[in-house]
């Protein structure tokens, strides 16, 4: 999926723009960690392209002077987009920040489509023209809060999208990213992980996306892609130190993964920042192992292990299914078990039931607890099936689906649980109204 990064001074309207982009268009199926409030990234669609934004501007530090966020928020736009929009406003007309933007853009050679906002009403739009003076070609007037000139400005976007951008992976490569916190130990991991042993393959004919991934295979031949390595060792400029941009690059690597590692740092404990980033993975549905690192540091007593673990499951609630394991990237105790692991988790990942054997066990499940009734009312299941696999999502029948409820709906899935293997993935329950 390409990139769009929003780039532009505070008080443009960087974050209405971006809101406006996504509309409710937010693939989450349900916000448990709290992402999609506080967001610089989200998933976008016009006319049938799907693209990622980023909002550069909840990216970079307030308490740096306004010139170097500016560049800091261009830099990020640069590295990690495949198209900038560049955000000016009419009312303040071109300012000296814009003219310390537009220049790095330009040189970058990425396509930059320039949108002049607040252009609320016709009359304001022939200002718009001035802004031909920033080189960076047609001004697309907008109004963020009116809602005006999106479609052409979106029209243009995507005639600069990059021809071809699929990862072209053989379908048996297994790709898994590594997040985590700054320090976590992601990138002493992925050192350890392609450690001596292990063949690395080097992309001869890779695209540039696959350039930035680690290839490997191990002893008994199976592939795997780590990716985006380079974001994780990648740790030059101020702002790759910044929580933000490893939440902003850890988002991406998720979405291009089969299997996300979420790594936690036994010697420091659970941190907020730790429940958001997994908190995405979760909601995009990719299979989830949670690796404590750092596990040498931790003195150890009788339950110690346990307890952690009890305090993980406490933490991260919706992460039930997940695996723990616990590992040391410096004596890089148990990190063997890693491929094995990943491996399983691709697998439940993919599984598909027949719906004879799903009906089954929807059958006893209702047989031993009862659908729930709702004024009178009782949900009635007619047909389960399951529609798609990465993750396993299955679809209810039923004669009301605002009978459904959560924890009826909670009992269902622990009962598939129960019955098949699917340690690791989420799963997603769909009711719709038989017709
Ligand atoms: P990243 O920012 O998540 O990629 O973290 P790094 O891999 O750069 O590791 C951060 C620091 O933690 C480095 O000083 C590592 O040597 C150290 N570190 C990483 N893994 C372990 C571990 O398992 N045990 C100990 N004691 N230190 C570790």
């Amino acid at each position: 999926k390409p990139v769009v990064a929003i780039v532009g001074r505070p008080n443009v309207g960087k974050s209405t723009i971006f809101n406006r982009i996504v509309g409710e268009r937010i693939s989450i199926v349900e916000d448990v960690s709290g992402v999609t409030r506080d967001r610089i990234y989200a998933e976008a669609e016009w006319l049938g392209k799907e693209f990622s934004l980023i909002d550069t501007g909840g990216i970079t530090m307030e308490d740096e002077p306004l010139n170097q966020q500016i560049r800091n928020q261009a830099q990020i736009a640069i590295d990690e987009a495949d198209v900038i929009i560049m955000l000016t406003s009419i009312r303040e007309g071109v300012t000296d920040a814009d003219e310390v933007v537009a220049p790095m853009l330009y040189r970058s050679g990425k396509p930059v489509v320039l949108a002049v906002n607040k252009a609320d009403n016709p009359e304001s739009r022939a200002y718009s023209y001035e802004f031909y003076s920033l080189g960076l070609g047609e001004p697309y007037p907008i109004s963020g809060s009116h809602g005006l000139g999106l479609g052409d400005l979106l029209d243009a976007v995507i005639a600069n999208f990059p021809a071809d951008l699929e990862d072209d992976y053989d379908e048996d490569t297994i790709r898994f990213s590594v997040i985590g916190r700054p320090n976590v130990g992601k990138s002493s991991i992925v050192n350890a992980i392609v450690g001596e042993d292990r063949v690395i393959v080097s992309d001869i004919e890779g695209t540039t996306r696959e350039a930035v991934d680690t290839r490997f295979v191990t002893d008994d031949g199976r592939e795997f892609a780590i990716i985006d390595t380079a974001g994780i060792r990648k740790k030059g400029k101020v702002y790759e130190n910044t929580e933000k941009y490893s939440v902003l690059r850890a988002l991406r690597a998720i979405e291009r993964s089969n299997v996300v590692l979420c790594v936690i740092n036994a010697e420091e404990g659970i941190r907020e920042q730790d429940k958001k980033v997994f908190g995405y993975a979760h909601e995009a549905g990719k299979g989830i192992i949670i690796v404590v690192n750092k596990w040498d540091t931790v003195e150890k007593e009788t339950n110690t292990l346990r307890d952690f673990e009890l305090e993980v499951r406490e933490e991260f609630r919706y992460l039930s299914y997940a695996p723990i394991i616990f590992v040391s990237a410096t004596t890089k105790k148990r990190l063997d078990k890693l491929p094995d692991i990943i491996e399983q988790v691709h697998n439940n990942q993919n599984i598909r039931i027949q719906s004879s054997i799903l009906n089954d066990v929807v059958m006893d499940a209702v047989a031993t607890n009862p659908t729930p009734t709702d004024k009178g009312k009782r949900l009635k299941i007619f047909y389960t099936t399951q529609v798609s696999v990465s993750p396993p999502t299955f679809i209810i029948f039923v004669n009301d689906p605002e009978l459904l409820h959560f924890s009826y709906k909670r009992f269902l899935e622990n009962r598939f649980r129960a019955t098949f293997n699917f340690e690791g993935t989420p799963i997603h329950i769909i009711a719709r109204r038989r017709t």
